[in-house]
């Protein structure tokens, strides 16, 4: 078989690489920057272990735990400590405990009666079956209430994409619950009768999905899949072009071209739009016979696609100057409350190695759809700014004893209305332009795991391309 050349060495990039290699195929990965990961980052200073990007991976499918077995990460895996399983949202200006049962969610302080009546409602409200793309808002509103939506929903999108829940698209972004509503005609139906369906498929429902790390932070699964690519790893290497040839793909970098028999695209959709694309057949736009240069236009298309900046604030407590227990997972903070930050994670509450004995860490999150302004603040204004929020919120007194700030310029991508459009081209692509495949964050999902799973299947797909050829 020919080599491949995997675009991105972020987790997408290393999973499928891993893979194809398992079968026999030769890789090449290109990495842009000086390291492997992509969003994942851990820094360990201090005595503190802390992450920038993503905290834990979420594991919705038998397909992340193979990753780890495979890599020969299972001893290294830790397990969310069970208290991190209560999630906090803030009402009335403090977190409140996420109710985990029917009993706890009619008794919680974090909704009106209002509110617990539309959950009570919802079984019997028509689905919408007039194939209309309805915002996650929207659908919210229409099947619970106002209310729903700007205190719990608001705050989720915040957590998961930091997007705007007006703006993010119903089927694309939250196709689950899409899903629940076409099959079952209601969400509270679909949770209750999809259960069977769901074990079918091996697939686990977000909210029950176990939630992991490694014993050094996240980083530990990208360099060890990168270690065992050895000298095919290329870092600080941008593709800028990739130029069809007879039987494969020219890939083009500062520092010269190779060829492939297949090239897997594991970037970001606002470097894609970046790339110049020659000699793949017409991607029709309009009925218009394309030109080189209409080829590379169709690309830029993905420029559209948002990804708003977020800062990651990483503030390291003594335990006594904090009020709040911070045992859980952390809280989502709703607009509607008036915080600057969109959320925090309790950081040292998840593993038991995160911070020296007596601390503990803080993980918040500034900017997003809601203040992309705020994301590019200098950091000690991000410091102030998150501290000013904490003590408010979780009582926090006193100085932090460590703190580190990131900023992620582009961070997730919005999978807003009419997204489709944007998967339309890449499937269309893929079929034209043969041996170029598409895979990662940007296509199948947000979530590191989602990401994995991409990467898995974008092996398979690519294997078997290469096999038929
Ligand atoms: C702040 C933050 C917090 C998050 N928290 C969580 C969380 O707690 N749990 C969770 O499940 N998910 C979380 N996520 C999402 C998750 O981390 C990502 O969706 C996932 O890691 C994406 O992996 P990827 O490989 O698809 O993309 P990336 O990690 O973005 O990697 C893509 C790589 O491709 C490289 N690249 C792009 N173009 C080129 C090119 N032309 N040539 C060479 N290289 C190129 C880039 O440099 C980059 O390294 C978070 C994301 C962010 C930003």
């Amino acid at each position: 078989m020919k080599p491949v050349a995997i675009i991105g060495a972020g987790i997408t990039g290393l999973t499928t690489a891993f893979y194809l290699k398992r079968k026999g195929v030769s890789v090449a990965v290109y990495e842009a920057g000086g390291r492997a990961g992509g969003v994942i980052q851990s820094i360990c200073k201090d005595g503190f272990l802390a992450e920038f990007g993503p905290n834990t991976i979420l594991e919705t499918s038998p397909k992340i735990a193979q990753l780890v077995r495979d890599a020969g990460l299972e001893s290294r895996r830790l397990a969310t400590d069970p208290q991190a399983d209560s999630r906090y949202v803030v009402r009335y200006g403090r977190p409140i405990e996420m109710p985990g049962s029917p009993l706890g969610f009619f008794t919680t302080s974090l909704f009106t009666a209002k509110a617990k009546l539309a959950v009570l409602r919802e079984p019997f409200i028509k689905p919408r079956r007039d194939g209309v793309e309805e915002s996650i808002a929207q659908f919210v509103v229409r099947r619970l209430n106002q209310e729903f939506l700007d205190h719990a929903i608001d705050a989720l999108v915040a957590g998961i994409y930091a997007g705007d829940p007006y703006k993010l698209s119903l089927p694309h972004a939250f196709p689950k619950l899409k899903t629940l509503e076409d099959k079952y005609g209601s969400m509270i139906k679909g949770q209750i009768f999809g259960a069977r369906d769901r074990k079918k498929s091996g697939e686990v429902a977000k909210d029950r999905a176990p939630k992991f790390s490694f014993d050094e932070c996240l980083q530990v699964l990208p360099d060890a899949l990168a270690a065992q690519l050895g000298d095919s790893l290329k870092l600080n290497a941008l593709v800028t072009k990739l130029t069809r040839v007879n039987d494969g793909w020219r890939v083009t970098t500062a520092d010269g071209e190779m060829e492939y028999g297949a090239v897997i695209y594991c970037g970001t959709a606002h470097r894609l739009a970046e790339l110049v694309l020659i000699g793949a057949p017409s991607i029709a736009r309009q009925g218009k016979t394309e030109t080189q240069a209409e080829q590379c236009s169709a690309l830029r298309a993905f420029s559209e696609i948002r990804y708003p900046p977020v800062a990651s604030v990483v503030l390291g407590f003594w335990r006594e100057d904090v009020a709040h227990s911070c045992q859980g997972y952390g809280m989502l903070i709703p607009k509607i409350e008036g915080f600057k930050i969109l959320g925090t994670i309790f950081s040292s509450a998840l593993f038991p190695n995160r911070a020296p004995a007596g601390h503990l860490t803080l993980t918040s999150y500034v900017g997003g759809e809601r203040y992309p302004e705020l994301a590019s603040l200098p950091p000690e204004e991000l410091v102030q700014l998150v501290c000013d929020d904490l003590r408010v919120l979780l009582g926090v007194r006193g100085q932090p004893v460590f703190q580190h700030c990131a900023l992620y310029p582009k961070a997730i991508p919005q999978y807003n209305l009419g997204y489709g459009k944007f998967k339309d081209l890449m499937n269309e692509i893929e079929t034209k332009a043969r041996g170029l495949f598409f895979a990662g964050h940007y296509r199948d999902g947000v979530s590191l795991g989602d990401s994995i799973v991409s990467g898995v299947n974008i092996a398979e797909r690519a294997g078997n391309f290469l096999g038929a050829a």
